[in-house]
């Protein structure tokens, strides 16, 4: 990749203008939601560095993230599934956990060792979760194992760590990176962070007892399959030696509505990756020391990571046997003739002429 002039990012132009069109689409949305109720919940199974749990995900709906309402990263759709205004009181937000404590109840035989909080946003950012729900959240899962709760970088303070890991859980934080290198994360996913704000977080939660689980993005918009490939595979690599990191998610981009991705993709101008990229990318780092795991949500659909259509579920249950046992020898019992039209996507496909096939 170039590197930029300086009057790339004058105003108007770079960030204020990747700014300026998120904005513009966001404010499309029509949807209403109620505050008392999660965005999602589900039962899973996750491997964790303290070995395969039954895990309770939450995305706890706070108002959503500070950045997007700026304008926001160019694929991320979270924040219209927000609730309008950007406010969610404890009792709100403690209702929608009682929601998903009924939830496990009734779908799970026994409690989920792990529980996962997502807020498509920051679980960290006191606008969104104050402090008097972080705490009490901490204690109704004082008794689990273990607790991940995203955050942007910003937000990882010793305070706010201390109270979840004083109720004696192993606590990790789930940053959403995109991407190791600077360049792409600013000017394709139009995230506001840099690597080494990464490092510092990982850096605080190390020394306050918590660990961190790195969210990688595959092919944000504006670079190719096989660019995808090469920065997908540094990101992991570099995550990996960075301490206090013990695991990578790595998740290919979907199209979500009311994104500049989802403006793209109705113009032809977006493909979401194939699935054999992910394997590709599994398969080259799955000697790396680090938990590396890959959910590619929407797959085997035109919005989500795809390839012909007749391989994409066989590839995709490879995926989730590999995040379990971490053994890439699964990808290789995979075959396909839409292979071959992947590997000349990877040769020929440039930033003038993509997506090359769709
Ligand atoms: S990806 Fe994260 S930081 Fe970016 S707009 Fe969405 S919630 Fe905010
Ligand atoms: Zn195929």
């Amino acid at each position: 990749m170039s590197e930029p002039s300086p009057e790339v990012y004058e105003r108007g132009r770079g960030m204020d203008a990747h700014n300026l069109v998120m904005r513009e689409l966001r404010g499309e949305r029509d949807e209403q939601y109620d505050p008392s109720e999660p965005t999602r919940v589900w039962i899973d199974e996750d491997n964790t560095p303290g070995g395969i749990y039954q895990s309770l995900t939450i995305i706890l709906n706070t108002g959503g993230c500070r950045w997007a309402r700026a304008g926001g990263c160019t694929m991320c759709g979270y924040v219209a599934e927000s609730v309008e205004g950007g406010r969610v009181s404890h009792e709100h937000l403690m209702a929608q956990i009682e929601h998903c404590l009924e939830h496990e109840r009734s779908h799970a035989d026994e409690v989920s060792p792990l529980v996962k909080i997502y807020t498509s946003g920051s679980f960290l950012d006191e606008r969104e979760v104050g402090a008097e729900t972080r705490q009490a959240i901490a204690d109704t899962f004082a008794d689990r194992e273990r607790l991940v709760v995203e955050s942007l970088p910003d937000f990882v303070k010793p305070a706010r760590l201390d109270d979840l890991v004083f109720v004696g859980l192993e606590v990790d934080v789930a940053i959403g990176l995109e991407t190791a290198t600077d360049r792409i994360r600013r000017d394709c996913v139009n995230k506001y962070f840099n690597f080494a704000d990464f490092e510092d977080a990982c850096e605080i939660a190390s020394e306050h007892g918590a660990g961190v689980k790195a969210y990688l993005l595959m092919k944000p918009p504006f670079i190719t399959e096989a660019e995808a490939i090469d920065d997908m595979v540094r990101s992991i690599e570099r995550c990996a030696e960075v301490s206090g990191c013990h695991t990578v998610s790595m998740n290919p981009c979907n199209v979500q509505r009311y994104t500049m991705v989802d403006e793209l993709h109705f113009r032809g101008g977006y493909r979401p990756p194939w699935l054999w990229s992910v394997a590709e990318v599994l398969t080259q780092t799955a000697d790396i020391d680090a938990i590396i795991v890959s959910d590619p949500v929407g797959h085997g659909s035109d919005r989500g990571p795809h390839n012909c259509g007749t391989c994409d579920t066989g590839i995709y249950e490879a995926i989730k046997a590999f995040n379990l046992d971490q053994d890439s020898a699964v990808f290789d019992r995979i075959e396909c003739s839409c292979r071959h039209t992947w590997e000349v996507v990877c040769e020929r496909e440039t930033g003038y002429n993509q997506p090359l096939v769709h």
